[in-house]
C-alpha cells in the first residue's frame, strides 16, 4: 500500500503515520519527492484494511494499493530514480559508461586499464576481483588484493569502481573498497546475497539472470530494496536461447519494458550480451535510442592475454572509437556523455 501525504505535512504528522504503519505490522519505506512524500508500506497484504483507516487523517491524501508484486521497485511508487556512484549519477541526463577488464589480473593491468578507459571518457571502472567461473579450474580472481589495486586505480584516475560480490560473507570486505556492488547473472536469485547487499550502504548493479524474466529480475531488486538499500541499477546482459552464433541473446527490449514497470535506472552489457567483439559496438550504440541509462563494457589493454573473456573484450582503441560514436548519438535522446 502507498500512503500519499499532502504537501506541507509537518514532521510530527509524518512521524505519527510512520508509528501507525509499524503498529499495524507493516514496514514503512518513505519516498521523499520534490512535491510530496509518499510512504510505501510493505507487509502482509491481508492486514491492509487498518492502513485504509489512515485516510481519515487530514494530512493524508490517499491510501492506495500497489498492484505489482515488486512493490518498492514498481513505477507505481515513483516516476524515476537516480542512483549515485561516487559522484556519477545514473538515471539522469548523463549516459554513464562503465568500462574495464573482465578480471583484475595484476596491479599494472588494472592501473593501465583505468588510465586507458578514463582517457577515452569512461565514467566508472569495472573489474572482477571475485570471479564466478563456470570451471573451478579457471582463474578465480585476486580477491582482496584485486580490490586494493582497484582502489589504487581510483586514486590515480578519480574513477569510482564497480566489482562483483559472489557470496554474502564478502559483502563487508567489498564495501570497504568498492563504490558499487555487482551481482552477477549467476547470482541474481541468490536471495541470501541479495539481502546482504540490501543491508549495505553502497549501490548495487543487479544483472539479469540468463534464464530470468523481467519480473523475476524486479523481484530480485525488491529483495535488495526491502532491506533498505534503494540504490539499485538493473542490467540486461543477454539470455540463453537456441542461438549459438552469439554467447547469449542480447535482449534490448528489456530496457523499455523494465522502464515501463519500474523507476530504477537500466543499463546494458553488450559484452556478455553478445560475447562477440565485432557485435559489441553496434549493440552498445543501439542502447541509446531504446532508453538505456548507460552501459558496462569489457575493455582490456591486451585482450589476447586476458585471463577471462578476452574474445569479447574491446581493445583500448576500439573502445575509444566507440566512445566517439556514443558522444554523437547521445544528444539524439537528450543525453550526454
Ligand atoms: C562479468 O561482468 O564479468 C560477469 C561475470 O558478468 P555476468 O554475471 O553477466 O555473466
Ligand atoms: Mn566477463
Amino acid at each position: 500500500m502507498i500512503i500519499v501525504l499532502k504537501p506541507g505535512t509537518k514532521k510530527e504528522e509524518y512521524d505519527h503515520v510512520i508509528d501507525r504503519v509499524k503498529e499495524y505490522g507493516f514496514k514503512p519505506h518513505p519516498i521523499v519527492g520534490e512535491e510530496r512524500t509518499v510512504i510505501a508500506c510493505v507487509g502482509d497484504e491481508r492486514d491492509k484494511t487498518q492502513l485504509h483507516q489512515l485516510e481519515s487523517l487530514d494530512y493524508v491524501e490517499s491510501v492506495v494499493p500497489i498492484l505489482k508484486p515488486f512493490k518498492l521497485a514498481s513505477k507505481e511508487t515513483k516516476p524515476r530514480s537516480v542512483v549515485k556512484v561516487g559522484n556519477i549519477e545514473i538515471g539522469n541526463s548523463q549516459f554513464v559508461v562503465m568500462a574495464g577488464p573482465c578480471s583484475v589480473e595484476t596491479k599494472e593491468q588494472i592501473l593501465l586499464s583505468a588510465e586507458q578507459v578514463k582517457k577515452a571518457g569512461a565514467h566508472i571502472l569495472r573489474g572482477g576481483a571475485f570471479k564466478p567461473r563456470t570451471s573451478p579450474y579457471s582463474f578465480q580472481g585476486l580477491e582482496e588484493e584485486g580490490l586494493k589495486y582497484m582502489a589504487e586505480a581510483r586514486e590515480k584516475t578519480g574513477l569510482p569502481f564497480v566489482t562483483e560480490v559472489i557470496q554474502p560473507g564478502d559483502v563487508a570486505l567489498i564495501e570497504k573498497y568498492a563504490d558499487m556492488f555487482q551481482i552477477g547473472a549467476r547470482n541474481m536469485q541468490n536471495f541470501a546475497l541479495l539481502k546482504e547487499v540490501g543491508r549495505a550502504k553502497k549501490p548495487v548493479l543487479l544483472k539479469r539472470g540468463m534464464s530470468s524474466t523481467y519480473k523475476e529480475l524486479l523481484m530480485s531488486a525488491e529483495y535488495i530494496m526491502s532491506q533498505g538499500n534503494y540504490n539499485v541499477v538493473l542490467c540486461e546482459r543477454g539470455i540463453r536461447t537456441f542461438e549459438d552464433y552469439t554467447r547469449n541473446t542480447f535482449d534490448l527490449t528489456a530496457v523499455p519494458a523494465l522502464k515501463e514497470l519500474s523507476h530504477l535506472p537500466v543499463i546494458v552489457d553488450p559484452s556478455h550480451g553478445t560475447g562477440v567483439r565485432s557485435l559489441i559496438p553496434p549493440m552498445a550504440k543501439a542502447a541509446i535510442p531504446v532508453g538505456a541509462d548507460g552501459l558496462i563494457i569489457e575493455v582490456h589493454p591486451n585482450p589476447e592475454k586476458a585471463f577471462s573473456d578476452g574474445a569479447q573484450s574491446l581493445t583500448p582503441d576500439q573502445f575509444g572509437a566507440l566512445m566517439n560514436d556514443l558522444k554523437r548519438y547521445a544528444p539524439l535522446e537528450n543525453k550526454h556523455l
